[in-house]
């Protein structure tokens, strides 16, 4: 049995405001998971290790999705590393050297949207796919791409949360990236809604009108992402998606937008929220600790 013991693989979705820790088989599946806060690099790291602790010796690979940005270059200095964060504790943390000390395993490193963007293609709606472009859009907004099995990089890892936008003619908000303004994380980030009204998004109704300025901006992203790539299918998940309302108001929006200029799948296809839901990012973590074994 020893031999089918090892072939285990550990996944750890390192995002800004919790982790999630998983075990998980060749298939995807996964075996056990443990979910904490991100704190101090200190504090929560050691529950990493204390959850990976009694598998040692049996886990082959792990795959990390991380917040950022990170240093992703294998011939940087820096690599590995968690780098100018606005999370301060976390800034210029060597995180895969931590791992690599504590666990002696290869790991896969990434950011966490690249690692949820490739879970739905290895197992999610991009399955059988060619490209998938995927986006989370939550405590902050990020996107990832996935082109012939290989998630694109250039000198670094792509910034696709912010992209400058046309602020919707409504819209008097100044958006909150200190970097940008009117960014897309500046104004459609779960942050940007609630610095608006006041109160979390999720207390913001259904109907609301607002959602129609929430769509208009997400709709220019898969606008702006369509013709950069072209993509078969663009995946829109993280916490302000878990309004249902909202997927159907972007595919109306985007419609708008494109007019007849680009013919694009079926919107319905096209246009969709994450299949793993809230495993995305796990299963992607999961399937990159395998796919490190293969490089
Ligand atoms: P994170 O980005 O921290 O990994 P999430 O993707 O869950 O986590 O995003 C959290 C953000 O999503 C918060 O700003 C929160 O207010 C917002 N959010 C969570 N649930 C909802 C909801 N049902 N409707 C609108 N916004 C939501
Ligand atoms: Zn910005």
């Amino acid at each position: 049995m020893k031999g089918v013991d090892k072939m285990l693989y550990g996944g750890i979705e390192a995002g800004g405001t919790k982790f999630v820790c998983g075990i998980g088989n060749e298939q995807l599946q996964v075996i056990e998971r443990k979910s904490f806060p991100t704190t101090t690099p200190e504090e929560t790291m050691k529950q990493v290790f204390d959850f990976f602790d009694k598998y040692k010796g049996n886990i082959a690979s792990i795959g990390v999705g991380a917040f950022g940005p990170i240093d992703i270059q294998i011939e940087s200095r820096t690599y590995g590393y968690i780098t100018n964060t606005p999370k301060l504790a976390w800034q210029n943390y060597h995180f895969v050297g931590a791992l690599e000390n504590a666990l002696s395993v290869p790991i896969y490193w990434t950011t966490d949207v690249n690692a949820a963007c490739y879970g739905e293609y290895m197992a999610g709606y991009g399955k059988g796919k060619n490209s998938v472009l995927y986006y989370t859009v939550g405590t902050g907004v990020g996107g990832g791409a996935v082109v012939d099995g290989k998630i694109v990089t250039g000198f670094s890892h792509p910034e696709m949360g912010h992209m400058l936008l046309q602020r919707h003619n409504e819209d008097q908000f100044e958006g909150i990236c200190p970097f940008h303004h009117d960014c897309l994380e500046g104004l459609a980030s779960g942050p940007a809604i609630e610095k608006r009204f006041g109160r979390k998004a999720q207390t913001i109704s259904f109907d609301h009108p607002y959602w129609a300025i929430e769509a208009d901006y997400l709709a220019q992203c898969v606008y702006n992402t369509t013709l950069l790539y072209a993509p078969e299918v663009i995946i829109l998940g993280g916490g302000v998606m878990k309004q249902l309302q909202l997927l159907e108001l972007i595919r109306q929006a985007f419609k708008e937008k494109m007019g007849s200029y680009v013919d694009t799948p079926t919107l319905e296809e096209y246009l969709l929220t994450p299949m793993l839901a809230d495993d995305a990012g796990l299963i992607g973590c999961l399937a990159l600790a395998i796919k490190k074994l293969e490089q």
